[in-house]
C-alpha cells in the first residue's frame, strides 16, 4: 500500500490530462531498489504490476502533465508527457513530498507520432547513471525499479525488449512546464503554477523573483556539481530542467574521461550546443527562458519587470561561478576560502587538459605525499609542475583524506555501461549488477576494482549515445 496525496492534480486543474498507462503483457522486474523503497516508506504489494502499468495501485490517479520546451533553441509549444504517466504523489517518513511516475508506460494524448513505449537498454541506463548521481551526492530523481513488459519496441537497431523505469522526483515541474502556459496566455494557471511550486519547494520565498532566485541557486548549484564529476547532460532543454534544481531525464548523458572542454556525446548534438564546457552557459539560457514566462510577476509595468529580469540574468554568470568555485575548493582540498581560488582551479584545469578527469581529481589525494607517482599520470606535466606549489601553499595540510570524500575514484565508465546494456539485453543482468554495485561506492579505495576505475581501453574509441 502507498498513502497516496494527488496535490498537483488536485490543485491545478487543466495542466494534465488523466491518462491509464498501458497494460503490459507480461511484467516482469529486472532491477528493484529495495533500499530506496525502505527509505521512502514504501510498501510495494506488486512490484511487476504497479512498476510496469500493468496494475494501477490503490490510490494513484495517472496522468500526462503537459509542458513546452526549447528543444536545441527551438520552441515547441507542446510537447508534454508522451511516454510517462504520473502515478500520484506520496509523503516521505521526512515529510517531503514525491512524485511517483512510470517512463515507457505507453501513449498519451501528448505522444504525437511516437509509440510511448521505451526500449530495455535506455531504462537501465537511467536506473544506473542516476544511482550514481545519488551515490556521488547530486540532487537527481531516483529509480525504483525497471520493469521489462513482455513487448518488444520497434527501433532503429530492430525490435528490442521494452520496458518501463519507475522513478521518483521532488517533481516534474520543468522550465518547460512555466512555458506551456505563458505562451498561451494562461495568466490564472501560470499564477496557480507558480504559487503550487513556491509552496512545494520553495516554501516561505517573495514570490516570483524570490522563485527565480531559489531556482537559479540551486540550478546554478547543480551544474557546478555537474561539472565537478565531469558529467555531460546532452539534452539541457528547458523541458528537461525541472524548478526542483535535481538532474531530471537521462537520456543520452555520459561522463568525460579525458578532460576537453568540447565533449559532445549524444548524436544529435551536432553543434555541441550541449557540450561539457557549454553546460554553465546554457543554465544561464534557460534561466533567461524562465525569466520570460514570470515578467508580468516580477513587476506591473512591464519595462521595469525587462529590467529586474535582466539584472537577475546579468547575474547569473557570477552566481554560477561562485558554485563551482565552491565544488573546486573541496575537489582541490583548500584550506578556507581565498580570492584566488578560482584562479587556482582555472589552472588545475589547464594543467590536466586531455588527462582522464576522474583520476586526475582522485590521485591528488596521492600528491599530497607523493608527487612522483601523480605525475605517471602526464604525458606533458609543464603546466602541472608549475601549479604543484601553489597548490601546496593553499591546501590543507591533511588534505587527502577529505579530498578522496569528494573525488569518486568510480564513475559509470561509457565502456562498462554499454557492456552492461548490451549484457541486460542479451538477458544477462550480471555485468549491470556488477557495474551498480561499483557505482553505488564512489569515494573508496581504487585498489581492488581497477576494471571499474579505469578509462575505456583505447580501442573504445569515440563514444556515441543516443536517445
Ligand atoms: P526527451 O527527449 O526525453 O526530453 O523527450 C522530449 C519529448 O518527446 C517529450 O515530450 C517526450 O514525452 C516525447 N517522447 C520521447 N520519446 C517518446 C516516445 N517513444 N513516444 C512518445 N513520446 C516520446
Ligand atoms: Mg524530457
Ligand atoms: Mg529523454
Amino acid at each position: 500500500m502507498i498513502q497516496f496525496d494527488n496535490s498537483y492534480l488536485r490543485d491545478l486543474p487543466g495542466t494534465y490530462l488523466r491518462q491509464a498507462p498501458d497494460v503490459a503483457p507480461a511484467p516482469e522486474v529486472v532491477v528493484f531498489n529495495e533500499a530506496l523503497a525502505a527509505t521512502l516508506g514504501l510498501q510495494i504489494d506488486d512490484a511487476a504490476g504497479w512498476f510496469s502499468g500493468a496494475l494501477v495501485p490503490p490510490g494513484a490517479d495517472p496522468a500526462a502533465l503537459a509542458y513546452a520546451g526549447h528543444q536545441f533553441g527551438g520552441f515547441s509549444p507542446s510537447l508534454g508527457d508522451g511516454r510517462a504517466h504520473l502515478l500520484g504523489e506520496f509523503l516521505g517518513p521526512d515529510g517531503r513530498r514525491w512524485d511517483l511516475q512510470l517512463k515507457g508506460s505507453g501513449r498519451t494524448p501528448f505522444s504525437r507520432g511516437g509509440d510511448g513505449k521505451a526500449a530495455l537498454g535506455p531504462m537501465l541506463r537511467e536506473y544506473l547513471i542516476s544511482e550514481a548521481m545519488a551515490a556521488l551526492a547530486i540532487p537527481t530523481t531516483r529509480s525504483l525499479a525497471v520493469v521489462t513488459t513482455g513487448e518488444s519496441v520497434r527501433r532503429e537497431d530492430g525490435a528490442l525488449p521494452g520496458a518501463v523505469v519507475a522513478r521518483v522526483a521532488a517533481s516534474h515541474i520543468r522550465v518547460g512546464t512555466f512555458q506551456f502556459f505563458h505562451v498561451r496566455g494562461e495568466g490564472d494557471k501560470l499564477r496557480a503554477l507558480m504559487e503550487y511550486t513556491i509552496a512545494r519547494h520553495y516554501p516561505g520565498v517573495d514570490g516570483a523573483l524570490g522563485l527565480f532566485d531559489a531556482v537559479a541557486q540551486a540550478q546554478a548549484r547543480l551544474i557546478a556539481q555537474w561539472m565537478g564529476v565531469g558529467f555531460v547532460h546532452g539534452v539541457m532543454n528547458t523541458d528537461n530542467m525541472a524548478l526542483s534544481g535535481e538532474t531530471i531525464d537521462y537520456g543520452p548523458c555520459a561522463f568525460m574521461e579525458d578532460y576537453v572542454p568540447g565533449t559532445v556525446f549524444s548524436s544529435i548534438d551536432r553543434q555541441g550546443r550541449y557540450a561539457y564546457a557549454n553546460q554553465p552557459l546554457i543554465l544561464g539560457w534557460n534561466l533567461a527562458r524562465l525569466a520570460e514566462t514570470l515578467l508580468g510577476f516580477f513587476d506591473s509595468d512591464a519595462d521595469k519587470a525587462v529590467d529586474i529580469a535582466n539584472e537577475r540574468l546579468g547575474g547569473i554568470a557570477a552566481l554560477y561561478r561562485d558554485a563551482w568555485v565552491d565544488v573546486m575548493r573541496a575537489k582541490l582540498g583548500l584550506q578556507g576560502a581565498e580570492a584566488c581560488d578560482g584562479a587556482l582551479a582555472d589552472d588545475f584545469l589547464l594543467a590536466i587538459q586531455g588527462v582522464d578527469w576522474t583520476l586526475a581529481f582522485r590521485r591528488l589525494a596521492g600528491a599530497v605525499s607523493d608527487e612522483a607517482a601523480y605525475l605517471a599520470l602526464f604525458e606533458d606535466a609543464t603546466l602541472l609542475k608549475a601549479w604543484l606549489p601553489r597548490w601546496h601553499a593553499r591546501r590543507h595540510p591533511d588534505a587527502a583524506v577529505a579530498m578522496r570524500a569528494v573525488n569518486p575514484s568510480v564513475v559509470p565508465r561509457n565502456h562498462l555501461v554499454e557492456a552492461a546494456l548490451q549484457a541486460a539485453t542479451a538477458g544477462d543482468m550480471a555485468p549491470f549488477n556488477a557495474l551498480l554495485a561499483q557505482v553505488r561506492d564512489p569515494f573508496g579505495p581504487e585498489a581492488g576494482r581497477e576494471a571499474f576505475t579505469l578509462p575505456a581501453p583505447s580501442g573504445f574509441g569515440r563514444y556515441v549515445t543516443y536517445c
